[in-house]
């Protein structure tokens, strides 16, 4: 796990390993960098530990981890932490206690702090138009886009893109590319090959060492891909119908590269836990190469066409309502599409269960799913 050290005599704080000693009673250590911030550190300008993957202890209680999730899928992007705080069952009041008490800082400092970081990511990293930052990070307007970066890093957007370093830069043909940080070790030949064997044909293709895959938001196609990049980083490319709001897909890449923000649960996630849950159950019924032909006719009936993208790629993924009424998946599909079964936001024990009550679905399979969706 990163350690963020900060030193009270500079107001600076820094990744792991950058610069000279400082005497140890100047300095406050701290788990993320979001704390570092809210206790009025600013960023090392050297060491940019705005950079580096986030994570949180695993000994952190579960409502608080179930609340960092939440934050990460965007539940604050429009609304307070009064909405967050009903989603888990608490006031906001006894929710900013236990996640400050724990991380050392409110759920609203915290999800700040991930939007700001992101986008001086996209400021270094890409060539979006600065409009396009702002919505891209999940900001609500150009006007609390320029706030917050100046509360976080003193300098508005316009002069941190102006002052980025050339070598951030990265090239894209179209697409948006961007660095998925990570704490080493991180196996991701390991990660690939996983995701290899578990692809569903049509929607999810892995090519040396680089998987590629099909999305559909909010019902428009789009492609992501996925593959080695540095010492310290992944490469995504993201080919998307707009740029609101990727700083979620971002993270819904992230995990389902297996970069999870808390470490004991690293391991390949899933993009759609849907998905991977019919994946789970028709490789549980049959054998290797009748699942793969009946996962490519589930793809092929009744998945949206994605044409022209190669590797293999020909639809997104159907959504639950459209595989109701099939003969195998159907009782599974019903289930989620009713509400019934809920990926997120419960124990892993519950969605077992509520999984494998399910005809046709084995433990087996149940438990399969729950450890990708985690
Ligand atoms: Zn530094």
């Amino acid at each position: 796990m990163t350690t963020f050290s900060a030193v009270r005599t500079t107001g600076i704080y820094c990744r792991p390993g950058c610069g000279a000693k400082p005497l140890a009673e100047n300095v406050r250590t701290f788990s993320l960098a979001a704390a570092a911030e809210a206790a009025g550190y600013r960023a090392c300008l050297r060491c940019r530990p705005y950079r580096v993957a986030q994570t949180v202890s695993d000994e952190l209680p579960e409502l608080v981890c179930r609340a960092v999730q939440l934050i990460i899928a965007g539940v604050l992007d429009g609304s307070g932490e009064e909405a967050l705080g009903a989603q888990l069952g608490f006031s906001a009041r006894h929710l900013r206690r236990i996640f400050f008490e724990h991380l050392g800082v409110t759920p609203d400092q915290f999800a700040r702090s991930r939007r700001a970081h992101f986008a001086r990511r996209l400021l270094d990293d890409s060539d979006l138009k600065i409009a396009d930052v702002a919505f891209a990070a999940g900001f609500g307007s150009l006007r609390q886009f320029n706030r917050e970066m100046r509360e976080i890093f003193r300098a508005s957007p316009r002069e941190l893109r102006d002052g980025r370093r050339r070598s951030d830069r990265l090239v894209a043909d179209g697409g948006l590319v961007l660095r998925l940080p990570y704490d080493p070790p991180y196996d991701w030949d390991a990660t690939a090959t996983f995701l290899a064997a578990h692809a569903i044909p049509g929607v999810e293709s892995v090519e040396d060492g680089v998987y590629r895959r099909t999305v559909s938001i909010d019902g428009d196609p789009g492609l992501l891909e996925i593959g080695p990049g540095g010492d310290d980083h992944l490469l995504l490319k993201a080919h998307l119908p707009y740029w609101e709001g990727v700083i979620h897909i971002v993270d819904r890449a992230a995990r389902l590269a297996g970069l999870h923000f808390r470490p004991a649960r690293r391991g390949p996630g899933a993009w759609g836990p849907f998905e991977v849950a019919v994946g789970a159950v028709v490789r549980d019924q049959l054998a290797e190469q009748e699942a793969y032909a009946v996962l490519r006719k589930l793809v092929e009936v009744h998945g949206m066409p994605v044409p022209g993208l190669g590797h293999g790629l020909t639809h997104a993924f159907p959504s639950a309502e459209a595989l109701a009424g099939d003969e195998l998946i159907g009782p599974l599909a019903q289930e989620v599409a009713a509400g019934n079964i809920r990926f997120e936001g419960q124990s892993t024990e519950l969605l077992i269960r509520s999984l494998a009550e399910v005809p046709g679905v084995s433990v087996a399979a149940a438990c399969q799913v729950a450890l990708r969706v985690r």
